[in-house]
């Protein structure tokens, strides 16, 4: 998406479609200069360039037992990854996380594509308290078992995710987050190594086995911007 001539493109992932109707849904944060742009909009406002959908559509099938995992603003692009997954005739167990009850999203609409759902808040004020991954362990230790686990929200989170599932050999597939320019295949701003191999997330992914993912490249090129990113808001300020 881009909002502006002179702005920058930014990757957002579909939380709905409508066909018939010709519309979609993004769910966005307000975390830089554009996503602040861009919920300052209102109805009817134009955007200037808006190309998708981009890059590999999700794996789905009938797996049998899916563990879909929302973390933040991920639970957005879980969400239709959970329906589609419970319409292909999986049993669907959900586990949704936030920092607190306020940040929160789409608790309903999980509850309605998942036989059973597991909400997390870091800070304990709904559901269990502690990270998606701590729901996802209580629930490895207590048996059960999965085949297959699908995350999406912060690399960390996803990083860890993956951690939880590998002494179980869990099939576990991530939905990365990294910086993109073109999401064409073209700048190769968004390469991350899986399996050892350079990877473009905008046209080979953006799911990868998690198991495979080098997190700790992901995260140190992610933070590659963070000072920009911080003098531009303040200056917006
Ligand atoms: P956040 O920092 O508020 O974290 C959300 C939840 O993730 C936490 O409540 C916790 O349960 C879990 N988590 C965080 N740190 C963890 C850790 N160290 N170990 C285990 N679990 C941890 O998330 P946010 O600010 O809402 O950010 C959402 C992220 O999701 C952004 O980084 C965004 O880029 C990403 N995202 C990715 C996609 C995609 O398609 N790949 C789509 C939407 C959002």
């Amino acid at each position: 998406m881009r909002l502006v001539e002179e702005g920058e493109r930014i990757p957002l992932t579909l939380y709905d479609w409508d066909p018939k109707g010709g519309t979609i849904s993004m769910v966005f944060q307000e975390v830089g200069k554009t996503t602040r742009l861009l919920a300052k909009m209102a109805a009817g406002d134009r955007i200037l360039n808006l190309v998708g959908p981009l890059g590999l559509p999700s794996h789905v099938d009938r797996f049998g037992r899916v563990v879909c995992i929302g973390g933040g603003v991920g639970i957005a692009a879980i969400f239709p990854i959970a329906r589609a997954m419970k319409l292909a005739g999986n049993e669907v167990i959900s586990i949704i996380g936030a920092r607190t009850a306020d940040l929160l999203i789409l608790e309903g609409e999980m509850r309605s594509v998942s036989d059973r759902l597991i909400v997390t808040t870091d800070d304990g004020s709904k559901g269990r308290k502690g990270f998606v991954t701590d729901a996802l362990r209580d629930l490895l230790e207590g048996g059960l078992r999965a085949d297959r686990v699908v995350a999406v929200g912060p690399a960390v989170m996803m990083k860890f995710v993956s951690e939880t599932t590998r002494p179980y050999g869990i099939k576990t597939i991530v939905s990365l987050n990294s910086i993109m320019l073109d999401a064409t295949g073209m700048c190769g701003v968004c390469r991350v190594s899986v399996g050892g191999r350079t990877k473009f997330t905008c046209v080979d992914g953006p799911e990868f086995d998690g198991h495979e993912v080098d997190f700790d490249l992901l995260l140190d090129r992610l933070n590659q911007y963070v000072e920009e990113e911080r003098r531009i808001a303040a200056a917006d300020c």
